[in-house]
């Protein structure tokens, strides 16, 4: 069992952590919030006052944050952990972010001699619970090889994209496809139910056809046709429309970048781009499903 600093203690970060607790890791965990912190020592690991503090005498240290200026902020700002990270360490990066960004902490580690990968997740706050996350690493087979060890302890999958960054590029190439489906999924419930199908039933026949996808299996967007899903508690606790219209941003970045032609993940980019303007940023992802209700019903 190896001793692990974990930094980002949010919907994602505090599940992973609390699980690399219960298999028998020493985690030593920071966040900004105190109530994330309280929440983690009551599964078994230890709070740091500071992200320091958590990396101090650690094989390993897991972050898991918002977005690119936070991990930029954490490994490389002013009071940035480059300057207390040692040799033996491997930093293990599980946010989602820009893979320029991760390119470029990846890069100023390696001159400072510290081993990096990135290691975006998929599975959500579902997956992140239960232990069977899906990690899209980026980063030397060694590295990569080394993580195992404490990814196999979050998820069920740990798959090697190609060098540091390339974790981040399927992340969003994956992210994006979701982002089409859940809007196309939502749209197909909403156009039934306006015409007097039960969603339940349209949801079923539609799963043992053609349409069948992902967001009709586990994580269907109209409100009580499954039970545990975001959509039955108000659309709470799952992945925010605002990380998703980031991913969604940084998939058009790098189709910029690239040359690559992406119109339909431009179009659902606006489109929870303007759902997060119009106030349901904090709401999960599925919410999508009210923006494509009939007028009468928003
Ligand atoms: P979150 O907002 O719930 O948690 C982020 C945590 O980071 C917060 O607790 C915050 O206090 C902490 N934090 C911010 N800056 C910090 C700092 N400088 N030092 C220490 N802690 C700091 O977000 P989340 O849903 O856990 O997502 C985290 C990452 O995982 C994001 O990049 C997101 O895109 C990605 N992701 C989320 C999901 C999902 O379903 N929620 C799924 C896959 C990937």
């Amino acid at each position: 069992m190896a001793t692990v600093g974990f930094i980002g203690l949010g919907n994602m970060g505090g599940p992973m952590a609390s699980n690399l607790a219960k298999a028998g890791h020493k985690v030593k965990a920071f966040d900004l919030s105190e109530e994330a912190l309280k929440a983690i020592v009551a599964d078994g690991a230890q709070a740091a006052k500071t992200a320091a503090e958590a990396i101090d005498g650690a094989e390993f240290v897991v972050s898991m944050l918002p977005a690119d200026r936070h991990v930029k902020g954490v490994y490389l700002g002013d009071d940035g952990l480059i300057n207390k990270l040692n040799k033996d360490q491997l930093v293990i990066d599980c946010s989602t972010i820009s893979s320029e960004t991760a390119m470029y902490v990846g890069e100023q580690l390696e001159k400072a001699g510290i081993a990096f990968i990135d290691a975006p997740v998929s599975g959500g706050v579902g997956g992140a619970k239960a232990g069977t996350l899906t990690f899209i690493c980026g980063g030397t087979e060694t590295n990569v090889d080394r993580a195992r060890s404490v990814l196999n302890d979050m998820g069920k999958n740990v798959f090697r994209a190609g060098d540091v960054g390339a974790g981040q590029i399927a992340k969003i190439c994956n992210n994006m496809l979701l982002s089409v489906l859940m809007v196309g999924t939502s749209e197909a419930l909403q156009l039934g139910k306006a015409n007097g199908l039960d969603p339940k039933v349209l949801s079923e026949i539609m799963l043992a056809s053609s349409g069948s996808n992902w967001t009709l299996q586990v994580y269907n967007p109209c409100p009580g046709v499954m039970d545990n899903v975001p959509s039955s508690n108000d659309y709470q606790g799952g992945f925010l429309v605002d990380l998703m219209a980031k991913d969604l941003g940084l998939a058009q970045q790098t189709a910029l970048e690239s040359g690559a032609a992406t119109p339909m993940g431009s179009l659902t980019r606006n489109l929870y781009h303007s759902w997060s303007e119009q106030g349901h940023g904090r709401q999960d992802f599925s919410s999508i499903f009210n923006y494509v209700a009939p007028k009468s019903q928003k």
